[in-house]
């Protein structure tokens, strides 16, 4: 496990041990200079950096999308690559460079490009705030991980994606851009900032893309996949914003400095957004596959006063609900499948003896039903529906599995595919709360628990 000295060595941006954490200063573009920024995508343009170096950097870090999927960002970085040049050879030379119509990009392959990028910063998933807190405190680590990315993968159009309900991140943002623009390391993709309009769904990439492009924000069917045909029908690099953020520590540092991090066999560094019944909650930095249990003792301060752990959610409102007893899972990819969750974004909400799962399951059902875009059936209806059912005191368990099972199964996207992962997780770790089961002799109970209220 990393010591803290080995933490003191991350940018002094990063967000740092919890009882240690100093929330560094804003860190302007001179500030960012006179610490070596901007010196990679420099490199990279004047050719003094191997765009194949940057690219094998980034496959061997195991640095993955940290937006929620989790695909491995280098060989995402390959792929649009790889789909750029098919598409830029398939293409008549005069079509390639010309501008595009309509709500097309305006200035898209003037340099010979094909490929466009989409960073996602739309961060709606309940519980998530880490893109926001290194946006506040750094965002020239973020932009020089867009150069890198532009570069290497070859695209001159950049589409930033921010969330509306962010208006001091977008003003700070476009501050940021325009400092960047007045003083360029090298040759700029064209940057537009886009705004979302408050819609959950537009998180999910392709939904994203539609909106980008003006129209309603639904996910798209794949294949083709993005990297193929993505934004205004060209190949497209999509990134998390985090994602991006790392790019320039892991080249300059060395793919083997990230992946040196996690534990019980994990590798890399997570921002986790750790709320709910904690000392010292906020945004910690941790190694991959570190555990609840260690996550709140040595990143939180522990439970609040007068708080025992009871539950958490692993992964914001998509991810599930565990019980405390198996709070020494690693947290990580793959990891919480088993159990029938899954990390997502990493957005870690602890609940104690005050809290009830159901109470958070129906949350949760709730907020998927007010976010479900609508396009297919079993999402629409089916989150209304469980909503609905789940508020009775004993829930009709059949009706439930039932409903569970056709979200999961023909949903068109993520959302109505993780919608039963609430109605899952009661059922097989919090049965007692809703009628069926007894109440665990070993498990505190919560306020105003099932027991009294039957
Ligand atoms: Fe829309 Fe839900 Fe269908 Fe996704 S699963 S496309 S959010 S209706």
């Amino acid at each position: 496990a990393p010591t803290a000295p080995v933490f003191e060595a991350l940018p002094q941006t990063a967000i740092t041990r919890g009882p240690e954490a100093v929330a560094p200063p804003w860190v302007g573009l001179a500030a960012y200079r006179a610490r070596g920024g901007y010196a990679l995508a420099a490199g990279l343009a004047q050719g003094h950096v191997p765009a194949d170096g940057v690219l094998a950097a980034m496959e061997d870090s195991g640095l993955r999308g940290l937006g929620g999927a989790g695909f491995p960002a280098g060989r995402k970085w390959r792929i649009v690559r790889e789909q750029a040049a098919l598409a830029g050879r398939q293409a008549a030379p005069s079509e390639a460079a010309a501008p595009s119509a309509g709500s097309g990009p305006r200035e898209a392959g003037e340099r010979g490009s094909v490929a466009l990028m989409a960073v996602n910063i739309d961060e709606g998933e309940p519980g998530t705030f880490k893109d926001r807190t290194y946006l506040e405190r750094d965002p020239h680590r973020f932009l020089e991980g867009v150069l890198v990315a532009a570069q290497v993968v070859g695209t001159a159009e950049v589409y930033i994606y921010l969330r509306d309900e962010y208006h001091g991140c977008r003003a700070l943002l476009q501050a940021a851009i325009a400092e960047l623009q007045a003083d360029p390391p090298c040759a700029l993709p064209r940057i537009e900032l886009r705004r979302g309009a408050g819609a959950y769904i537009c998180g999910e990439e392709s939904a994203m893309i539609e909106s980008i492009e003006g129209k309603r924000g639904e996910p798209r069917m794949r294949p083709p996949y993005i990297a193929q045909v993505g934004l205004f029908g060209r190949p497209t690099l999509e990134h998390n914003f985090e994602t991006l953020y790392w790019v320039r520590d892991i080249v300059e540092k060395g793919p083997q400095w990230f992946a040196s991090f996690g534990r019980h066999g994990r590798r890399g560094l997570r921002s986790f957004s750790v709320s709910g019944r904690v000392k010292e909650p906020g945004v910690k930095l941790a190694p991959a596959g570190i555990t609840l249990r260690e996550l709140v003792d040595e990143y939180c301060g522990g439970m609040a006063e007068g708080h025992v752990l009871y539950a958490y959610l692993p992964g914001g409102a998509s991810g599930g609900i565990l019980p405390a007893r198996l709070a020494d899972v690693p947290l990580d990819f793959d990891t919480l499948q088993p159990h029938g969750c899954f990390i997502g974004s990493a957005a870690v909400i602890v609940l104690s003896q005050h809290d009830r799962a159901r109470d958070a399951a129906l949350n949760m059902m709730r907020f998927f039903a007010h976010e479900s875009c609508g396009q297919c059936t079993p999402c629409r209806v089916g989150t209304a529906k469980a909503a609905q059912l789940m508020q009775a005191p004993l829930w009709d368990e059949d009706t439930l599995d039932d409903l569970a099972q056709v979200m999961a199964d023909a949903s068109i996207c993520g959302l109505g595919q993780a919608a039963p992962n609430p109605i899952r997780c009661i059922h097989k770790y919090f049965a007692h709360e809703v009628g069926e089961g007894p109440w665990p002799g070993d498990l505190p109970l919560p306020r105003g628990g099932v027991r009294t209220e039957r």
